[in-house]
């Protein structure tokens, strides 16, 4: 069966006669086709019954027949109402799913050119497919994870106390695009920037025997991507004692989420698992973000790995599971790895060494 087919099927059981996609992961995932977020519309019907159509501006045809989409095209001129458009094609279908970033104005547009149809969030269709990933996928996850690791195999050459991180960041950035199509983030938070856990690089000076969160990320050729943290300490000077203490509980947490997650067991209880520990050792209150989130051709995407979340774990699944630990204005600490379920238990797509990297 293939993605559209998948999608018809599930747009059934959720009620849904048909689904309008604009760009973004969604359309990339049905059609492979990664087009741009132009004020002009390109949008994919995809009725339950019935044959799927890729409304698109017609200067951009030739793009979409270029990136390989082999479904039939209808292209709208200048001066046409593509809003229109997509109403004749989806005739009678009353109940119209729209994916979950479509712009507001498209949205309303819709709306006036559909009077009678119901226009509901589609997003949950698409997503249920892309929570598990395909064997294709899954080779091009572990791809994605082999190639950060590759990254931050060279990262204690960069960082070096007397360096900013800024300058860091900007080696880093370089590792990652020889591996990546685009590099998508890097965060070097040294000393007390590490404890801001989405802080990116400044013009701070890494100090001897600073702790740094380096978190770093990109995109393949493939579509997918990697993301992946480690915790250095910039060489020199052994640091504090009770950051060695923290770093260790953090790593027994992040080992224990590890050896839990598997098919069967709950998104939250994979966080719980960890937050325990994390609180047993008296830090509960510097954990302040969930365990992960999904990931696939979107850097965060279904499941969250958060208490509350009580989706059941299943082959295919892909996501991060990276606690941290957090002292305001002294120093922070993360450890991140994408995983992924296995048929009976979990293969871990990050392999460099967990344990505190002590740079010389
Ligand atoms: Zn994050
Ligand atoms: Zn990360
Ligand atoms: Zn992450």
């Amino acid at each position: 069966m293939d993605r559209w087919d998948k999608a018809r099927q599930q747009a059934a059981a959720q009620g849904i006669d048909a689904l309008l996609i604009t760009p973004g992961a969604d359309l990339r995932y049905l059609t492979g086709y990664h087009a741009l977020p132009l004020e002009r519309l390109t949008c994919l019907v995809l009725p339950v019954d019935g044959e799927p159509t890729l409304v698109v501006p017609g200067l951009e045809r030739a793009a979409a027949e270029a990136a390989g989409v082999t479904l039939p095209i209808a292209p709208w001129n200048e001066t046409e109402d593509p809003f229109e458009l997509v109403a004749r094609l989806v005739g009678t279908a009353r109940r119209i799913g729209v994916d979950d970033h479509m712009w507001a104005a498209r949205v309303f547009a819709l709306r006036d050119a559909l009077p009678e149809a119901e226009i509901v969030l589609g997003g949950a269709v698409v997503q249920a497919l892309r929570i598990r990933k395909d064997p294709d996928e899954v080779a091009a996850l572990r791809e994605a994870g082999a190639a950060i690791d590759r990254v931050h195999a060279q990262v204690g050459q960069w960082l070096k106390p007397g360096r900013t991180e800024a300058e860091v960041g900007a080696d880093i950035e370089r590792a990652i695009l020889a591996e990546h199509a685009t590099c998508d983030f890097v965060i070097v938070g040294s000393g007390p920037n590490g404890a801001s856990p989405h802080h990116e690089v400044s013009d701070r000076v890494i100090r001897a025997g600073d702790p740094v969160v380096v978190d770093i990320g990109g995109t393949m050729p493939s579509g997918y991507c990697s993301d992946c943290t480690r915790t250095y300490v910039a060489g020199g000077v052994r640091p504090p004692q009770e950051f060695l203490d923290l770093y260790q509980v953090l790593l027994q947490a992040q080992t224990a989420q590890r050896e839990h997650a598997r098919p069967g067991v709950t998104a939250e209880s994979v966080d719980a698992v960890g937050r325990d520990i994390i609180n047993q050792a008296g830090y509960g209150d510097l954990f302040i973000h969930r365990t992960g989130h999904g990931i696939g051709q979107e850097t965060h995407e279904e499941p969250y790995i958060v208490a509350g979340n009580t989706v059941v774990l299943e082959d295919g699944m892909a996501f991060s599971i990276e606690p941290g630990i957090y002292r305001e204005g002294h120093f922070g600490a993360r450890i991140e790895d994408i995983v992924i379920c296995t048929a009976d238990g979990l293969e871990v797509l990050n392999n460099a060494p967990r344990d505190l990297i002590v740079l010389d």
